[in-house]
């Protein structure tokens, strides 16, 4: 494996073939490739055009209800001060993407790229989705703007998300259920782009993640770098400097590019991202991508995958259904191989520790992605000095999770 040259900046990248470092890339079909093209320049255009940024922030205020908060999580911090070492404890704050229109960061993304199929004239929108929550954000923004939207869900996880795939209708959309492979998201992204090469002419594909073939990665990580560039204003309004560190959960990792790019040059900061660790890394049955995973080429990108000894994409298991993909987005491979990031896991059980102290804490019932990296906050905050100031990128609200957990703990609705 070629490492690359530690680069003067972190916020350089893809080059021009989409590459982060060896990741990345388009590996697609022939067929795909025009389209591909066409999007990449699409996008150029759109991002050099002042009236697509005013939409942008027109409908992120009035629509997505942007500015999300910053917000001092007092209890918590309290909480775990008291479990540490005198004059130890971070002060811990959440980066409220919970309450923007639909429930998570996935609105942000699904905003930019609609507005792009808009400009494109594409009048009929595809996407995949895992726990439904970019399947909602993608049918809310199509019956906003009278598009049809069709969304790929497995079957396992339309059956699990059963309010999601309620809401989706509701909002004008057909839901497919996908049978083939595990009936998973990593099913739906294949049948997606599956649906795109047959019917090129009318059809934008909107995917919900940092993945798939560039110019993908790059796009969905700018249109969510609204996250960080607030984040970074509010917190030197609030305490006159830059945080020390940055904490986000990773399924594709979109809400953690988005928290991340803005500050990775800005090399005091320490950068977390957490994965679905599922019974654990050594049982096997996980989601952990970088911490168990090798590289390889799925969905269009060259990345960190979960795969069996013949190079087979093995299953990952996850109590997150939106956590529950076997890659993970090229651009955090290169910074986990650049050392920028350091990527963490956690399991099914730490997630639920922290989803019920959160809720009890903070009045805040988290979804069970962030969860993951609250888990991880319980454990770092309390090694970190009293003026550590530690951002969790609070990703999404748990109303979606409540019938699960509601399952786990014994009790029924
Ligand atoms: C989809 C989802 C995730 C995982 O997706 P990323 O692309 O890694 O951000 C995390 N949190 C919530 C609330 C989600 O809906």
């Amino acid at each position: 494996m070629t490492l690359n040259p530690a680069p003067n900046s972190f916020r350089t990248g893809p080059d021009e073939r989409g590459r982060f470092g060896i990741f990345g890339g388009r590996f697609v079909a022939e067929t795909l490739m025009p389209l591909i093209l066409d999007l990449e320049k699409a996008y150029a255009d759109a991002k050099a055009d002042p009236s697509f940024k005013a939409d942008m922030e027109s409908y992120g205020t009035h629509y997505i209800g942007r500015p999300s908060p910053l917000y001092f999580a007092e209890r918590l911090t309290e909480h775990l001060r008291a479990q540490a070492p005198a004059g130890q404890g971070a002060k811990i704050f959440f980066k409220r993407e919970e309450l923007n229109h639909t429930g998570s960061h996935k609105v942000n993304n699904v905003l930019g790229q609609i507005l792009l199929a808009r400009r494109m004239g594409k009048p009929r929108i595809i996407a995949e989705t895992g726990a439904g929550q970019h399947g909602v954000a993608t049918a809310t923004l199509c019956a906003r703007f009278g598009l049809k939207c069709v969304v790929y869900m497995g079957a396992v996880d339309v059956e699990r998300q059963a309010p999601n795939v309620f809401r989706m209708k509701m909002l004008g959309a057909e839901v497919i259920p996908v049978q083939s492979g595990t009936r998973t998201l990593k099913d739906a992204m294949n049948e997606a782009l599956r649906d795109w090469v047959t019917n090129v002419s009318d059809t934008f594909y909107c995917i919900g993640t940092v993945a798939g073939p560039h110019p993908y990665p790059a796009m969905v990580r700018d249109f969510q770098s609204v996250i960080g560039i607030e984040t970074k204003q509010q917190m030197l309004e609030m305490e006159g400097r830059l945080p020390d560190s940055l904490i986000a959960c990773i399924g594709g990792g979109s809400n953690a590019m988005g928290l991340f790019h803005p500050f990775l040059d800005d090399r005091d900061v320490e950068i977390y991202g957490v994965e679905a660790a599922g019974h654990g890394v050594q049982s096997g049955l996980h989601a952990a991508s970088l911490t168990g995973g090798r590289p390889g080429v799925l969905h269009g990108n060259r990345t960190y995958l979960l795969m069996n000894e013949d190079g087979q994409i093995a299953d990952a298991h996850s109590i997150s259904a939106g956590l529950d993909y076997p890659g993970i987005g090229p651009e955090h491979a290169w910074l986990h191989e650049m050392g920028r990031v350091t990527y963490l896991s956690a399991t099914d059980a730490e997630t639920l520790e922290a989803f019920k102290l959160c809720s009890m804490l903070e009045g805040i019932i988290p979804a069970l992605e962030p969860a993951h990296a609250l888990s991880k906050v319980m454990e770092l905050a309390p090694t970190k000095p009293a003026d550590h100031l530690m951002v969790l990128n609070l990703s999404g609200r748990g109303d979606k999770d409540i019938p699960q957990v509601a399952q786990i703990f014994g009790q029924t609705l």
